[in-house]
C-alpha cells in the first residue's frame, strides 16, 4: 500500500437533450489517489425515491476528502435525474415509453431511445472500473440485503465485504440484455469481468440514518477490499438466499398482513395474510406460502389486485 492524499474534481456528464434545447447533465465525483491502483465506479438514484444512495455518497465524500487512496473512485450521486426530480420509481413515460426503467438497459445505446442514451453516457464511465458498487433501496417492508450476479463468484467476495447480514443470489453475466439478462447493471458488468454489486439498503423515498450509515461503512469494506483504502475487512458470515419466489394473491380487495415479519424463517403453509371484501367485510382468501423460505418482503396491509404480489420468500443456501 503506497497510498497517496486525495485529488477531488467534479466532472460534469452531459445525459441528453430535451426538445426545448436544455441539456440534462449529472455530476460524476473523482478522488484520484496512487495511479497504479484500482478504479472503483460508485453510483445512486437509478430509481428515483431510492434516496438514501445519495445521502450515503456525499457522507462518504467527506471521508474520501481526507484520506489516502490507492487507486481511484468514482461517484455519480443522481444517475437518473429524470426520475428523481419527478419524485418517481422510473422516469416518466412521457419522456421514454419504452424504456422506463434504466436498469433494465444497461449497456445502454448511444442510438437509442432517451433512456438508452443516458445510461450509455454512465457505462462509458463505468465500464473501465475494477468493481462496481450500485446503491438501491427497498421498501420498507423488505429485509436490507446486498444482490450478487449468479455464478460471479468475484461478485460475491464483494457482496461479503460489504458486511450486511443477507445477501440474494441473482440474474445471470449476460453482456446484453437482448440475449435474456435482465439488462441490470450488475449482469453487464459481470459479463465484462467487473465484479459488481447491489446493495438494497432500508427505505425508500426518506433518509434514514441507519441506512446511511451501513452504506458507507459497506463502502469502505469494499473499497478495503479492492484495496484501495489501507486496513483489514471485518470477517464477515452472511446468509445467502437464492432463487426468489413471489406470494401472488388471487383476489381483488384489502390485504392485510398477520404477525410474521421480513426476515422470519417461514415453514410452507404458513399464514401471511388474508384478503377481505371491504364492503361485505367477508374473508375472501386466506393467503399462505408455498414454500419454505426467509420472508424477504411483505406488504403490510393495502388495496390489491388478482394476480398482484404482496411479498417474497427466497431459499436460504444450505438449508
Ligand atoms: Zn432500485
Amino acid at each position: 500500500m503506497t497510498g497517496r492524499d486525495v485529488s477531488h474534481t467534479v466532472e460534469s456528464v452531459p445525459l441528453a437533450r430535451l426538445p426545448s434545447g436544455r441539456t440534462v447533465e449529472t455530476l460524476l465525483h473523482r478522488y484520484r489517489g496512487d495511479p497504479s491502483g484500482p478504479t472503483v465506479y460508485l453510483q445512486a438514484l437509478q430509481h428515483g425515491g431510492e434516496v438514501n444512495g445519495a445521502a450515503v455518497l456525499r457522507r462518504l465524500h467527506e471521508r474520501l476528502r481526507n484520506t489516502t487512496l490507492d487507486g481511484e473512485v468514482l461517484a455519480v450521486p443522481v444517475a437518473n435525474p429524470f426520475a428523481f426530480d419527478h419524485r418517481v420509481y422510473m422516469s416518466p413515460t412521457r419522456l421514454d415509453a419504452i424504456n422506463s426503467n434504466m436498469n433494465r438497459i444497461w449497456p445502454g445505446d448511444p442510438a437509442g431511445t432517451l433512456m438508452e442514451r443516458l445510461v450509455d453516457s454512465l457505462w462509458q464511465r463505468a465500464k473501465d472500473a475494477d468493481a462496481i458498487v450500485d446503491l438501491h433501496t427497498g421498501g420498507p417492508y423488505m429485509c436490507s440485503h446486498t444482490r450478487f450476479t449468479s455464478g460471479d463468484s468475484r461478485s460475491k467476495e464483494l457482496a461479503e465485504a460489504f458486511g450486511v447480514e443477507l445477501l440474494v443470489e441473482d440474474g445471470s453475466p449476460v453482456s446484453n440484455p437482448a440475449n435474456g439478462g435482465q439488462g441490470k447493471i450488475r449482469e453487464v458488468a459481470a459479463a465484462a469481468g467487473i465484479p459488481a454489486i447491489t446493495p438494497e439498503l432500508a427505505h425508500s423515498r426518506e433518509i434514514v440514518e441507519s441506512a446511511v450509515e451501513s452504506g458507507v461503512s459497506g463502502i469502505e469494506d469494499v473499497l478495503r477490499e479492492m484495496g484501495v483504502l489501507d486496513g483489514p475487512v471485518p470477517d464477515h458470515e452472511p446468509t445467502v438466499g437464492t432463487d426468489k419466489q413471489s406470494v401472488f394473491i388471487e383476489e381483488s380487495g384489502l390485504f392485510r398482513s398477520t404477525t410474521v415479519s421480513v426476515g422470519d424463517r417461514l415453514q410452507a403453509g404458513t399464514e401471511i395474510g388474508e384478503v377481505f371484501d371491504p364492503t361485505s367485510f367477508e374473508r375472501l382468501q386466506t393467503v399462505r406460502t408455498e414454500r419454505e423460505g426467509l420472508l424477504l418482503s411483505l406488504n403490510r396491509g393495502s388495496t390489491v389486485m388478482e394476480g398482484e404480489s404482496v411479498g417474497s420468500l427466497i431459499s436460504i443456501e444450505g438449508e
